[in-house]
């Protein structure tokens, strides 16, 4: 079976979807690997690094004669266009909210899996690219605060007199939030973080946070580790709590998601109106609208002297570990679904039938097609 890795087209995207290490790994499995010249050029990985782990380094044309593609975004239509009937597919594909390309994967029988589909399950671990991605971003973003904010994060005594630790509220603590609030303890902030999820209060107590719980409200129910939609009483409580306490907070990180929705708006303007000059909120929901009404896709603005930073792609700004990871997510999965002879998967099988979208011209997956269709 022959692979091929295409360069991202997405604007601001540096990450590759294999890295010459695991491109030695497959070639050991026996699979062919064709990579398109300069794809991992903004990851710092060299076409020369690639050919030396064994791939061919080939112009964008030659790698449609591959029989499966990988890569880290979605496929474009025009890729799809030049793909053979029948090939296959692995990518982050947000499905759901890809009808155009559901449709083009249909007319050309192509097997498609999404790497955001991957069962939030133990045995999954190693393919599961959204913790990989988020807990880069998580660091990330924390870094991208402290740089905007003009203090420091510890306590520091000197004698010229005694610096206060900073003060960082974070929404959301998944593995984003987890590693935010492990990021801001490690430069010495005063960490507190709430979640709709009760039981993310003993891993926030774990990494030195408080956690702030709503009071008098029941949480959310969770589907799958994912968390639903929430009750207006619980949103008006959690906005009083955040009213309170985002007075005081120097940085503020929003991680809150809500798979296949619109991200809650947990910082109103009014709130940011509240805030201390000088203090800054990293958005990091802004891709799927954002926890913060003023934050800007992809841009960094200041309103109401709070410095909103809304970029949406984090983990691409360390696209060296990034790609490092998401390679070993990738190929995990593709090796879960096939050998270099072909796709040996069982349809029933929990992860292959988590992560299956497309096949034989029929869209597959429930999720994408209950809201698709
Ligand atoms: P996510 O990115 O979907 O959401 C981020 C966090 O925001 C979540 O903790 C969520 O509860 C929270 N949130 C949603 N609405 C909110 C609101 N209104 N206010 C405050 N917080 C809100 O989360 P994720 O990091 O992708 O993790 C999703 C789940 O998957 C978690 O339960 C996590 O523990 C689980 N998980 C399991 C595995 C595994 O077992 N292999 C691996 C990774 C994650």
């Amino acid at each position: 079976m022959k692979i091929g890795v295409l360069k991202e087209t997405k604007e601001f995207e540096k990450r590759v979807a294999l890295s010459p290490d695991v491109v030695k790994l497959l070639i050991k499995k026996e699979f062919k690997v064709i990579i398109e010249s300069g794809a991992g050029e903004s990851s710092y990985f060299l076409d020369a690094d690639f050919e030396a782990a064994g791939a061919q380094v080939v112009p964008k044309k030659e790698v449609f004669s591959a029989d499966v593609f990988l890569k880290v975004n979605a496929f474009t239509l025009e890729e799809v266009a030049e793909m053979r009937k029948g090939a296959a597919c692995i990518s982050f594909l947000y499905a759901y909210q890809q009808a155009e390309l559901v449709k083009a994967f249909k007319e050309k029988q192509i097997l498609s899996f999404s790497m955001d589909a991957v069962p939030r399950i133990s045995r999954a671990q190693k393919m599961d690219a959204l913790s990989s991605q988020a807990n880069l971003a998580g660091y990330k973003a924390v870094l991208l605060g402290a740089n905007h904010l003009g203090k420091i994060f510890p306590l520091m005594m000197t004698a010229s007199g005694t610096i206060t630790p900073a003060k960082v509220l974070i929404f959301g603590a998944g593995v984003a939030g987890l590693q935010a609030i492990a990021t801001a303890k490690r430069l010495g902030a005063i960490v507190e973080c709430t979640d709709v999820r009760p039981e993310t209060k003993e891993q926030v107590e774990s990494l030195g946070g408080r956690f702030l719980t709503v009071e008098g409200a029941e949480g959310v129910k969770v589907e799958g580790g994912y968390a639903k939609e929430v009750s207006k009483e619980y949103l008006e409580k959690q906005q009083q709590l955040i009213r309170e306490k985002i007075k005081d907070a120097d940085l503020v990180i929003t991680t809150a998601l809500v798979m296949g929705k619109k991200s809650p708006i947990l910082v109103t303007e009014e709130m940011v109106k509240s805030m201390k000059t000088g203090s800054v909120i990293v958005d990091m929901a802004v891709e799927s609208g954002g926890n913060c009404e003023l934050s800007e896709k992809n841009q960094t603005v200041v309103k109401h002297g709070v410095t909103l930073v809304g970029e949406s792609n984090l983990p691409s700004l360390l696209p060296v570990n990034a790609s490092q990871l998401y390679a070993t997510n990738i190929s995990t999965l593709l090796l879960h679904l096939a050998n270099s002879s072909g796709f040996i998967y069982e349809s029933e099988e929990e992860i292959a039938k988590g992560v299956l979208i497309t096949k034989a011209g029929e869209l597959v997956h429930p999720f994408t097609k209950s809201i698709l269709n």
